[in-house]
C-alpha cells in the first residue's frame, strides 16, 4: 500500500495510509464509500470498548448538553466521582486528571520530586527508566525513555533520567544513589515492541524502592484499564503495587484523558500552585471516563477479556507455528499482544490492511494486536483468517 506522499497543511510527522473512516460500530471501522475494517489496533489500545459505544455515546451526549469546560477553580463532581472509584479499586489515595499520557508522566515526574524536595533531599531528582522505554513525547518524557530517536535534535536532554538495561538487576542498583528520587518501568513495554515484565521483577523493583526509600512509579498509560485482564496489569504481580502510576489511553476511551494515581504519601508535596492544568479533568472528560469504568467494572468484563485472550493465544501460537519463515514468535499479556516478524513488520501491517484488519507498528519489528477489550471470539476468528490469507500471499509472492 502506498504511503500517501502528502501531508498537505500537516507537519510530515506521521507517515500515515492513505485510509480515512467515516464511522465505526464495535470493533469494526466503515470507509466513505463502506468498506468495512476490523480494528485491531483500536487508536493504539484507547478505543477500550470500540466504536459507537451505546453507555458512552450516552453519557458524552447528556454532559454536553449541560456543561462541556469549567476551570480548576471550581469544584467538578465528576473528577472527584471518578478520582474515589480510580482510588477505590487501585493503591492509589490521590488523583490528578490530564489529557494525555505524557502529561500524566510528567506529572508523575514532578510528583517524585518535589517529596524528596519537600522532605529535605532536593538533590534527589533522578528517575531510573529501562532501555526501549516510551513515556510520550515531552521534553521530559523523551528524556526519560533515553531513545535518541525521540531526542536528537531537540537540545539538551532534560537532567534526571538515567537508562539501565532491559533485564539487568545488578546495572540497576549499581544506579541507585544519593540522587535517585524513582524507577519508572511499563508493566508491559508496547512501543518497544510488547515486552512484558515478569511478575518476580516488578516484585524485586517494589523490595528495591522499599529497601531504597524512592518511589515506584509504573506507566500503565498503554497496558492499564483493563488491556491485560485486569484493571492494572501490575495485579498480576502479588505485593508490587506502585506508589505512582500513570494511565491514559483506555480510561478515555476515545476521549482525551490521563490520570496520575498516587498514594497519600507520594502526593503529599503536591501543594497548591505546585502542579495545574486548564482542560485536565473537565466535564466532558469525566462523563466519558466514568461511563468507561461503568462498563469495565461490569461484574464479568475483565474475566471475559481472559477468556478471550485464550482464544486470541491459541490463534497467534497457530500463526507462529504455521508461519515460522514470516514469524518469530509472539508474546505479550492479555489483549495486547505482539507479533515479532522475521521480515519487515510494516510490510506485514500492510499486508494485514489489505485484508480489512488494522494494526499497529511497534519497535523491535513487531506487530502489535491491540483489539478493543470487548472483542469477541467470532471476531478473533475472523482475525485469524485475515492474518493467514494476508501470510500466506506474501508467502506466495515472495
Ligand atoms: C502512549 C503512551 C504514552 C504517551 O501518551 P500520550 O497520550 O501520547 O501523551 C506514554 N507511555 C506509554 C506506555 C504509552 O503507550
Amino acid at each position: 500500500m502506498a504511503i500517501s506522499g502528502s501531508n498537505g497543511p500537516l507537519y510530515d510527522t506521521f507517515e500515515r495510509l492513505p485510509l480515512q473512516f467515516d464511522y465505526g460500530e464495535g470493533s469494526r471501522l466503515f470507509t466513505h464509500n463502506g468498506e468495512e475494517y476490523l480494528d485491531f489496533a483500536a487508536g493504539i489500545a484507547v478505543n477500550s470498548l470500540g466504536y459507537s459505544h451505546p453507555h458512552l455515546v450516552e453519557a458524552l451526549k447528556s454532559q454536553s448538553k449541560k456543561l462541556w469546560h469549567v476551570s480548576n477553580l471550581y469544584e467538578i463532581p465528576g473528577q472527584f466521582k471518578l478520582g474515589k472509584r480510580l482510588c477505590e479499586i487501585s493503591f492509589a489515595d490521590r488523583v490528578f486528571f490530564t489529557n494525555s499520557g505524557s502529561e500524566a508522566i510528567e506529572c508523575a515526574f514532578k510528583t517524585a520530586r518535589r517529596w524528596h524536595y519537600a522532605n529535605g533531599e532536593p538533590e534527589r531528582i533522578d528517575i531510573i527508566t529501562f532501555e526501549g522505554a516510551f513515556h510520550g513525547r515531552t521534553l521530559g518524557a523523551i528524556a526519560a525513555s533515553g531513545n535518541e530517536k525521540y531526542t536528537t535534535g531537540f537540545g539538551p536532554k532534560a537532567p534526571g533520567f538515567i537508562q539501565v538495561p532491559f533485564d539487568d538487576f545488578d546495572k540497576l542498583t549499581d544506579a541507585i544513589g544519593k540522587t535517585t528520587a524513582a524507577i519508572l518501568i511499563e508493566p508491559v513495554q508496547g512501543e518497544a515492541g510488547i515486552r512484558p515484565i515478569p511478575n518476580n521483577c516488578l516484585r524485586n523493583l517494589r523490595e528495591l524502592c522499599n529497601k531504597e526509600s524512592i518511589f515506584l512509579i509504573y506507566d500503565e498509560v498503554q497496558c492499564g484499564v483493563g488491556r491485560t485482564g485486569k484493571l492494572f496489569t501490575y495485579e498480576w504481580a502479588d505485593s508490587a503495587a506502585p506508589d505512582i502510576m500513570a494511565i491514559a489511553k483506555g480510561i478515555g476511551g476515545g476521549f482525551p484523558l490521563g490520570a496520575c494515581l498516587a498514594t497519600e504519601k507520594a502526593a503529599s508535596a503536591m501543594q497548591p500552585g505546585t502542579h495545574g492544568t486548564t482542560y485536565g479533568g473537565n466535564p466532558l472528560a469525566m462523563a466519558v471516563g466514568n461511563a468507561v469504568l461503568d462498563i469495565i467494572l461490569e461484574e464479568g468484563f475483565l474475566e471475559n477479556i481472559q477468556r478471550t485472550t485464550l482464544l486470541l493465544t491459541q490463534k497467534l501460537a497457530k500463526i507462529t507455528n504455521n508461519y515460522p519463515d514470516l514469524i518469530q514468535e509472539f508474546r505479550g499479556s492479555g489483549l495486547m499482544q505482539g507479533l515479532k516478524c522475521k521480515i519487515s513488520n510494516i510490510k506485514i501491517v500492510r499486508a494485514f490492511c489489505d485484508q480489512n484488519l488494522l494494526t499497529a507498528p511497534a519497535g523491535n519489528n513487531v506487530v502489535r494486536l491491540l483489539p478493543p477489550l470487548m472483542i469477541s471470539e467470532n471476531d478473533i476468528c475472523d482475525a485469524y483468517k485475515k492474518m493467514d490469507a494476508a501470510l500466506s500471499k506474501i508467502r506466495k509472492s515472495d
